[in-house]
């Protein structure tokens, strides 16, 4: 069965990523889009998903706003009896996507909250390997130019925005992806531009129930070579995942791995979820964010102009 599916939000995502990955799948066609600027060739085009919910045989949605719109949306979606892709995070509070959840189980419709970073070619091969090791220590550094990756992204600065946590999200997703056991917040600074709602710099410090110590830096002032790195030590040597866990080497030698297809990864889980009449719903990236930001003390630094 082909999923006929539209879109929510024509921002960079849904350009980039989403349009290009339902057009190459046997799974999904893209019939609509609700854009308040956008319109798209071929497609019908609404200015709200309210009418977008209306289509003729529209079976699902893909959400692609900011987090702090997207409760409402998938909420109406579900209700007209639509399978839901969130984009990540899955909403702006923790509350807000567990009722999405129990509304989707009540209506009987596929709830997906993706984690396209869990889609990076070195991500499985990783947690495998890691399974039988002894880690020692887990360093996260994800730094990276605000300034080129989210030009006049008014929300991303707003509360529920997530501040440097939009990309740092990607690598909480990754690492409680790979690691054994689950961990927990021990400490954290969290550093607030003057001017904004949302973090540029994040410094945290996890524990898991062995005394596993991982620790993560976040920070949005990185300009030349960006970095989105994962560093493991283990009692065989070193796991680094890196390029945002497209290259991965285990004890200083490269490991082959398949090909960057980390959204045509997500829409073939879609369908299969679909298919399947299943949700997959794990809040634990954004958990440790909202726990960053309930246990982190607080620096206030320079204020940030676009
Ligand atoms: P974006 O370029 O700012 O686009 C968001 C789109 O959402 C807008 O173009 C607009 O589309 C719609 N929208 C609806 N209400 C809005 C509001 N109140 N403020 C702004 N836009 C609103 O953002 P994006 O980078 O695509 O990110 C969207 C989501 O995808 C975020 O949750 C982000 O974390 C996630 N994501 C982004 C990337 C990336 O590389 N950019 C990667 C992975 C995931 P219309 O004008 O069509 O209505």
């Amino acid at each position: 069965m082909v999923v006929r599916i539209g879109i929510v939000g024509l921002g960079k995502i849904a350009v980039d990523q989403h349009i290009p990955a339902i057009k190459a799948s046997p799974d999904f066609e893209l019939v609509a889009i609700a854009s308040q600027h956008s319109t798209l060739d071929g497609v019908a085009v609404y200015r709200t998903i309210t009418e977008m919910l209306g289509h003729d045989g529209l079976d699902a949605v893909a959400l692609c706003q900011p987090p702090q719109v997207r409760y409402d949306a998938a909420r109406e979606a579900i209700l007209a009896g639509k399978h839901v892709f969130l984009e990540k995070p899955p909403g702006a509070t923790l509350s807000e996507v567990e009722a999405l959840s129990e509304a989707a189980d009540t209506k009987g419709v596929t709830l997906f909250a993706s984690w396209h970073s869990r889609h990076a070619a070195g991500v499985e091969t990783a947690r495998d390997w890691l399974k039988s090791r002894t880690i020692r220590s887990v360093d996260v550094a994800w730094k990276e130019d605000v300034r080129h990756w989210h030009p006049n992204q008014a929300w991303i600065w707003q509360a529920g925005g997530l501040g440097v946590f939009d990309p740092g999200i990607n690598a909480l997703s990754i690492v409680t992806r790979i690691l054994p056991k689950p961990f927990f917040l021990t400490q954290g600074v969290l550093s607030f531009p003057a001017n904004r709602e949302s973090p540029i710099a994040a410094d945290l410090s996890f524990r898991d129930p062995d005394g596993l110590v991982i620790k993560t830096e976040f920070d949005w002032r990185q300009t030349g070579p960006q970095t989105w790195d994962i560093h493991i030590e283990t009692d065989d040597g070193a796991l680094v995942l890196s390029k945002g866990g497209s290259v991965l080497t285990i004890a200083g030698k490269p490991v082959d791995l398949p090909p960057e297809a980390e959204y045509p990864g997500l829409y073939q889980h879609f369908a299969t979820l679909v298919g399947e009449h299943r949700s997959d719903v794990d809040i634990s990236p954004l958990r440790h964010a909202a726990d960053a930001f309930l246990r982190s003390s607080r620096l206030i630094v320079e204020a940030f102009e676009d």
